[in-house]
């Protein structure tokens, strides 16, 4: 990513690189490994309710699930359902927090749920949220495993999930790590799996938040590391109604390349066409 970047103290960068090189250096694991522990410090230190995960900003929840769930459906009717699919669904749901996205939203539409979360008093929480007890649904739709790791150290099991959901912890990773997980993350998809990608925008270049070790990409950062993980958009969408001061967030929905187009020698009939003359 070529373009200018910015720090939350208002510091200017030429390019990702060279904020990169910052904050977790190059082939340095104990410089790579800090910026995850201040990362995931920084969450440790913050409460395990729907206000804590959204940095304070309890009230955009009504509004990310309404856009989220409308998201959601446009893509399972065109990938699922209309093609005959549904079945079970399962979904992981990544950088899950206290499993606020799975509780209003995903426990609805998909039958086994798996959570990733590297804070466990947020995994805990997670929990005790997704107790049957404490969910409005019937028992063919469940919270199953609950893994307490981070998204860099996490491969999934083989053509599990239909659906990969990716809320607000991306920043986190480094420009490598993000494309690394992808990659791996790819063949946890069942054939027409894809991803949803949830995230703040910048408006150009990045934004590094010194405080919780994480980098917002603008659209054409994300556009560029999609592309070198062999993953393409099948719809894309902005989220509406947030309070103004906030990023912008759009919603991906991203699939495994196409396979390339393989284009045949020519036929013998076209061979003998006769070719027309403009
Ligand atoms: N997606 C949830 C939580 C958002 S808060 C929601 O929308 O409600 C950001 C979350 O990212 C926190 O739970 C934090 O612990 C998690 N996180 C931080 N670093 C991470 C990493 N390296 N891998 C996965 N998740 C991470």
């Amino acid at each position: 990513m070529d373009a200018v970047g910015t720090d939350s103290d208002g510091r200017e960068f030429k390019n990702a690189e060279e904020m990169w090189r910052e904050e977790v250096g190059v082939a340095d694991p104990s410089k790579k490994s800090n910026w995850y522990t201040e990362g995931v410090g920084y969450w440790q230190g913050v409460e395990a309710t729907v206000d804590g995960v959204l940095g304070g900003y309890g009230q955009v929840n009504e509004p990310d699930i309404k856009g989220s769930e409308e998201f959601l459906n446009s893509l399972l009717a065109e990938r699922f359902l209309d093609a005959g699919g549904g079945g079970n669904l399962v979904v992981l749901d990544c950088g899950s927090g206290i499993g606020r996205v799975t509780k209003n939203l995903l426990i609805r539409y998909f039958n086994e749920i798996d959570l990733l979360e590297p804070v466990s008093h947020f995994l805990d929480a997670a929990r005790i949220n997704l107790a049957p007890e404490n969910l409005m649904v019937t028992e063919e739709h469940k919270a199953v495993n609950f893994y307490c790791v981070p998204l860099q150290e996490f491969t999934p099991d083989a053509q599990r999930y239909d659906v990969v959901w990716v809320q607000w912890c991306i920043g986190h990773l480094s420009d490598e790590d993000f494309i690394s997980f992808f990659k791996r993350a790819k063949s946890g998809l069942k054939p027409g799996g894809f991803f949803v990608l949830k995230e703040n925008v910048a408006r150009q270049g990045f934004v590094l938040d010194k405080q919780d070790k994480s980098v917002t990409r603008s659209d054409l950062y994300f556009r560029q590391l999609f592309n070198q993980c062999g993953l393409h958009i099948c719809k894309m969408k902005d989220q509406k109604g947030f309070p103004n001061g906030l990023f912008a967030v759009k919603m991906y929905a991203l699939a495994p390349e196409l396979p390339k187009k393989v284009y045949k020698s020519k036929s013998k009939r076209q061979v003998n066409r006769p070719g027309i003359i403009k």
